[in-house]
């Protein structure tokens, strides 16, 4: 960030300096989280981190008419495989809630939401970019936490491996989180964890936070594959190994273990 703005709402600098405190791993935050959670490893890793870290999370999926429906199968498989193999987190983890926004599909003409190949546009853009998305998300995200009494939105955007999506910057959410703590009257704090990783990294924080239990469970319930693909079984986890979703997980996995040759 280039300095600070000049005319800072003190609420604005409530909420930076909020987001800037580090989160103490040993003794959990008073404050609860609400996890965008759509059953990939990406936020899967950020459920993971938000229940080492908070005393109540809970979770939101979203329904948009997605090609790879599976993966809202895959989010209620990976909540109980956590309440059941994890009782350090199990106690912690709250309610799940899933909202209908339909009208995404709608309103967007995407390889993620309509049967097209998946490509690149000539604004560079892969066609699975659905315009707004996580700013849309984010938004309804806040309003469920505001009525649930959660002031710490958790998503897996990143900029590091990333598409291009515009609204998976940095800076976008940090945007995001001024103009939701303000039109809320109320700090509301989004964390990104994953926003400087690369998805080897991302293997890394998993092991780190839930040891080779919590990559099983990544490997065999999450879904990330663009086509919905879940025929396939590879070391990395399930998909057809050929879209650009699978394509970062694969190589992110192979980068992982390359690293770490003697990981159980
Ligand atoms: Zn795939």
């Amino acid at each position: 960030m280039l300095g600070c703005p000049a005319l800072l709402h003190p609420l604005e600098v409530a909420v930076m300096s909020a987001s800037l405190s580090p989160s103490p791993s040993a003794s959990p935050a008073p404050r609860a989280a609400l996890v965008v959670f759509s059953g990939g490893q990406d936020s899967t890793v950020c459920l993971a981190w938000a229940l080492s870290r908070y005393q109540r999370v809970e979770t939101v999926g979203f329904d948009y008419g997605q090609r790879h429906r599976v993966e809202l199968d895959c989010r209620l498989k990976v909540r109980e495989a956590i309440a059941r193999d994890f009782p350090q987190w199990a106690s912690r983890l709250g309610e799940d809630h899933r909202l209908d926004l339909g009208l995404l599909g709608q309103i967007s003409d995407t390889a993620m939401t309509s049967e097209r190949k998946i490509e690149m546009q000539t604004n560079g853009l892969p066609n699975t970019f659905v315009p707004g998305r996580n700013l849309l998300f984010l938004t309804f995200a806040a309003s469920l936490a505001y009525r649930r009494g959660l002031s710490v939105l958790v998503g897996g955007m990143c900029e590091t491996d990333y598409s291009g999506y515009p609204d998976c910057r940095d800076n976008t959410l940090k945007a995001l989180q001024v103009a939701l703590s303000l039109g809320m009257d109320t700090p509301m704090t989004v964390e990104t964890p994953l926003m400087w990783l690369t998805k080897a990294q991302t293997w890394a924080l998993g092991d780190e936070l839930g040891g080779p239990a919590f990559r099983e469970l990544v490997i065999e319930h999450t879904h990330t594959c663009y086509l919905g693909d879940r025929s396939q079984r590879h070391d990395w986890g399930h998909g057809c190994g050929h879209c650009p979703a699978c394509q970062l997980r694969s190589e992110g996995f192979r980068l992982w273990k390359a690293s770490h040759p003697t990981a159980p």
